[in-house]
């Protein structure tokens, strides 16, 4: 994809849009989902847009669902609620929408790379969950990351449920009490893996502690718009350490 340092956008046809890059979280106001790094963003009315929101063809045709014709739509279609089947996260913006099978993606799940790597392993975007995904202990709908031994495997939603309680947390001013919680919960994040391999549950915890910090960070920016962006120091922090 050709990367403009400046562009129009129709949903904002008052000012340009600047590419800008930031390692600090963004909501975006085409999808209204969070974001980091490279965003379009109008500086004087601070109106941001993922990389895949400013640069949305009209029609995209996913491997996934190789008979969709998806289209853009800058509202979701119909008045029912709409949710999207990649991410299972509501669609309030920006949505590709299939009008024969009613399928929704938002942009940047529409263009969520087929392979990720965290620079020791690759991991597979997949339609359906074989094993329970190590955060929800669930095969749940909803896209996923594998990695290549199948040993692991994350929704894409869970991922962004725990982006959203990291930020959380981090906006509760680092409530103790949560922060402590959060790590306990998800154990691999935090590389307390002998801790926790001496309290029993063996065999979910060592499954569990297979999701390398690394990992979860590529899949995070993923989700967040860019693979490449490097996850905001307190954020990656959080899931690192
Ligand atoms: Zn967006
Ligand atoms: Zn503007
Ligand atoms: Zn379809
Ligand atoms: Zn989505
Ligand atoms: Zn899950």
């Amino acid at each position: 994809m050709k990367i403009d340092k400046e562009m129009p956008h129709p949903s904002h046809p008052q000012h340009k849009l600047q590419l800008e890059y930031t390692e600090i979280p963004f909501n975006c106001d085409g999808c209204k989902e969070a974001g980091i790094g490279l965003k379009y963003r109008c500086q004087q009315c601070e109106f941001d847009l993922h990389k895949a929101c400013a640069q949305a063809p009209q029609l995209m045709v996913h491997p996934f669902y190789k008979k969709c014709e998806f289209r853009l739509y800058h509202r979701p279609p119909g008045t029912l609620a709409r949710i999207c089947d990649a991410c299972r996260n509501d669609v309030v913006g920006f949505v590709y929408h299939c009008e024969g099978c009613g399928f929704d993606l938002h942009p940047c799940c529409a263009n969520l790379p087929q392979v990720l790597d965290d620079g020791e392993r690759n991991l597979y975007l997949s339609l359906k969950l074989s094993s329970s995904c190590h955060r929800c202990g669930g095969k749940g709908p909803g896209w996923s990351y594998r990695s290549e031994c199948k040993n692991y495997n994350l929704h894409v939603s869970c991922v962004k449920e725990l982006l959203k309680e990291s930020w959380q947390a981090m906006y509760l001013n680092a409530d103790k009490n949560r922060v402590r919680e959060m790590q306990t919960r998800i154990p691999s994040l935090r590389g307390t893996l002998q801790n926790h391999h001496s309290r029993g549950k063996v065999g979910k915890v060592q499954k569990c502690c297979q999701i390398a910090a690394g990992a979860v960070r590529i899949i995070a920016s993923a989700i967040l718009g860019d693979p490449t962006a490097i996850i905001a120091a307190a954020v990656g922090g959080f899931i690192s350490k």
